[in-house]
């Protein structure tokens, strides 16, 4: 994968992609966007991002992200609503790190407008 590409898979570059929600240029417009930003943002370490992407309601004080973690690729599985014209949604996901990887169905609702992550369940 070449450093240029977006950490979410995308064939884009990280600006155009993820990096323009992570720098607050626009707001990721359906569910499954967000999810991939938020992917990016572990990938980047940005934990800010993490905080205000998370509903008010489950949103945890703080965040330690291990700086060991190695992710290594974001697979989207399913998806249900999420798209623009939508105020909930989920998305399912694999998310690989160095020696295993995180299977979830994440649930997102619109908070004025914008896409945040509520909770999630793991799978299997
Ligand atoms: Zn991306």
């Amino acid at each position: 994968m070449s450093t240029r590409t977006c950490p979410c898979g995308l064939p884009l570059s990280y600006d155009a992609c993820c990096g323009r929600f992570h720098a607050g240029a626009a707001k990721a417009p359906t569910a499954e966007l967000l999810m991939r930003s938020r992917y990016s943002a572990f990938v980047k370490g940005d934990t800010g991002y993490l905080l205000r992407t998370w509903h008010p309601r489950t949103r945890p004080e703080r965040l330690d992200l291990d700086p060991r973690t190695r992710w290594t690729g974001l697979e989207i599985l399913d998806g249900t609503d999420g798209s623009a014209f939508h105020s909930t949604g989920t998305v399912t996901f694999r998310a690989s790190y160095r020696g295993g990887s995180l299977h979830e169905r994440s649930r997102f609702e619109r908070v004025d407008g914008a896409w945040v992550y509520v909770d999630g369940d793991f799978l299997e």
